[in-house]
């Protein structure tokens, strides 16, 4: 995803010592051009990190390592993890252009997954509901619609605590077993030591060369970048994934480095 900055001047420098602990999300009920013009405007006194559009796109207007202004006044708040101090220093706050109840579209609410996902990720944040709040957990009287009942709260647990969700599921038939696998930038990919073994292989993980070995081998095996991994047979080098701390590898090309054909069922999803 693109992220487009616009730097507001309504933020106050670095955190104030503190630790980024949660995500609060807003919504903007009003048009994402008003939201952006508001928020950059010295007058407003108000800010956000983030917002995200009905068309799905992103833009950030405070750094994260900065404090925006979005959490406004605390009032009856409901969220434990509110110690008295500004939640402006330890939290970053998104944006969500909608109207009053209005719910996401599905670029809106795919952007927002996966900006939720980039931020939990980059600092260790739990994807829970003491850690991702709604505005109106800070202030229960006058943002009690912040970011309001259209914002899907339960599907975006669902979806963050499921990683696979960010890939479409797809079932690979090796007539018995069945194995799962995951449609990546149109390609099939399936568990190395899975898809091996029902192929009748050995692997073999090489820590130091990033890669797994499903001999015979007659090739060097070569050093993969870190982060990610190269499956090696014959004299076949295929990049694969890491992902949820396991090899991915495109069915294809192993199954044909293995003499095998690939035939795509399409009755079946
Ligand atoms: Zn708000």
């Amino acid at each position: 995803m693109e992220v487009t900055f616009i730097q507001s001047p309504n933020y106050s420098r670095g955190r104030h010592n503190r630790r980024i602990l949660a995500i609060v999300d807003h919504i903007t009920a009003g048009s994402a051009e008003g939201a952006l013009s508001w928020l950059c405007n010295p007058i407003s006194k108000a800010s956000a990190h983030y917002l995200v559009t009905r068309k799905g796109e992103i833009f950030q207007m405070v750094k994260d390592e900065d404090t925006a202004w979005h959490a406004g006044i605390v009032n009856k708040p409901d969220w434990t993890l509110y110690d008295g101090s500004n939640p402006n220093y330890y939290t970053v706050g998104i944006e969500h252009e909608a109207l009053g109840g209005q719910a996401l579209t599905e670029a809106q609410y795919q952007a927002s997954l996966w900006l939720h996902r980039h931020i939990i990720e980059k600092y260790n944040i739990p994807a829970d509901r003491d850690h991702i709040i709604g505005h109106y957990r800070i202030d229960s009287v006058n943002r009690q619609h912040d970011p309001g009942p259209g914002f899907s709260w339960e599907r975006l647990f669902k979806d963050l605590a499921d990683p696979a969700s960010q890939y479409p599921a797809i079932k690979i038939k090796i007539t018995k077993p069945e194995i799962h696998g995951l449609l990546i930038n149109n390609q099939v990919y399936a568990p190395v030591r899975k898809l091996a073994e029902a192929l009748e292989k050995e692997v073999e993980w090489h820590e130091d060369m990033r890669a797994v070995i499903i001999p015979p081998i007659n090739t060097t095996i070569p050093a993969a970048p870190p982060g990610s991994v190269n499956i090696v047979t014959g004299s076949s080098i295929i990049p694969g994934v890491i992902y949820n701390n396991t090899s991915w590898v495109p069915v294809r090309p192993l199954a044909e480095s293995l003499g095998r054909k690939v035939i795509w069922d399409n009755k079946k999803p």
